[in-house]
């Protein structure tokens, strides 16, 4: 792909939206590490693209630096990643020292790193050096790519996904109060197909004590193997359990980057009701049934990315999403 180099600023905006498409070839997988893609571009033309793949392993800048063919036009073309290169020793050896190294002479970076041990370090180094670092380039988009991380450094809690399943009418379950009775089924094959790729990508899943008695989930992510074997722990949430936040906090200190919070309605109106969420998930049924247990109040929205996605047995999931 070629671009005007007169045209910095789209330029600069297309190879790091390349760099984050590339970033999320590891979703699921680089837990907890973030997703990061790079690309490296000379005379307006990629030569080089990496992306991190799972955590331990070697990250997107030193991948997409050891991809170009032509090692000696590193030192003329400009480096795009996603998120802020690291300054420190961890697994690896810091992505900062490689790109002085390699005498790369512009990088472009998405988001700086809320990592305490990263954050502000990297560029800082980067420009000791002499390197020309422009930072904030499609910044929103490389936010929410990483907004499990970003949420978990940023707040000290985890990320927190809120999900229902509800009828036209505003029920997600008959009136029910014994197990015996079967629950109402809101989802389709698809959609629930979407609930388990949801339930993977989170570390812990929380339920009601009512829903705990009453349906007894499994919460696995049986349907979707895509991201490993590794299955959330549940939390059965009863009212004794006291203040959310102090429990939230304590799941930080524990790693927990993202929780995924599943009902039923009391729970997630605790959740709610105190400003403890961070994404909703409303997937509508198409079906009314005129009296049940209701769905939980509808938080204010203002100001969040909204997706919606239409199945073809017409269910709609309604994502709201704040950005961190
Ligand atoms: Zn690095």
């Amino acid at each position: 792909m070629f671009l005007n180099s007169q045209d910095n600023h789209s330029a600069d905006n297309f190879f790091m939206r390349r760099c984050i498409q590339l970033a999320a070839n590891g979703e699921g997988l680089t837990w907890p590490n973030p997703m990061v893609g790079a690309v490296v571009v000379y005379d307006g033309r990629i030569i080089g693209e990496g992306w991190h793949h799972k955590a331990g392993e070697p990250h997107a800048e030193p991948n997409a630096i050891h991809s170009v063919k032509d090692q000696t036009l590193l030192c003329k073309s400009t480096l795009y990643v996603s998120l802020e290169p690291c300054s420190h020793y961890g697994k690896t050896p810091p992505c900062a020292d490689l790109i002085i190294e390699k005498r790369i002479p512009r990088v472009v970076i998405g988001c700086a790193d809320p990592f305490p041990s990263v954050c502000g370090r990297g560029i800082e180094k980067l420009r000791s050096a002499g390197i020309e670092v422009s930072v904030g380039v499609e910044q929103e988009e490389c936010l929410l790519l990483n907004r499990r991380f970003f949420t978990f450094h940023k707040l000290q809690r985890p990320y927190i996904v809120i999900k229902w399943a509800q009828t036209e009418d505003g029920f997600i379950d008959h009136l029910r109060t014994s197990p015996s009775e079967a629950p109402l089924k809101l989802s389709d094959g698809y959609t629930s197909l979407l609930v388990h790729k949801l339930r993977a990508q989170s570390q812990c899943i929380m339920v009601g004590s009512r829903t705990q008695y009453l349906d007894s989930p499994r919460l696995t992510v049986r349907n979707w193997p895509l991201y490993g074997t590794r299955q959330p722990e549940k939390a059965v949430m009863s009212r004794s359990l006291g203040d959310l936040k102090t429990y939230l906090h304590a799941l930080y200190e524990k790693n927990v980057q993202s929780i995924l919070v599943e009902g039923g309605s009391s729970l997630i109106d605790s959740f709610t009701g105190q400003d403890l969420w961070d994404e909703l998930q409303v997937e509508t049924a198409p079906l009314a049934i005129g009296q049940g247990h209701s769905a939980p109040k509808m938080p204010d929205t203002d100001g969040c990315r909204t997706f919606t996605l239409k199945t073809t047995g017409n269910h709609t999931i309604t994502s709201f999403v704040r950005i961190p």
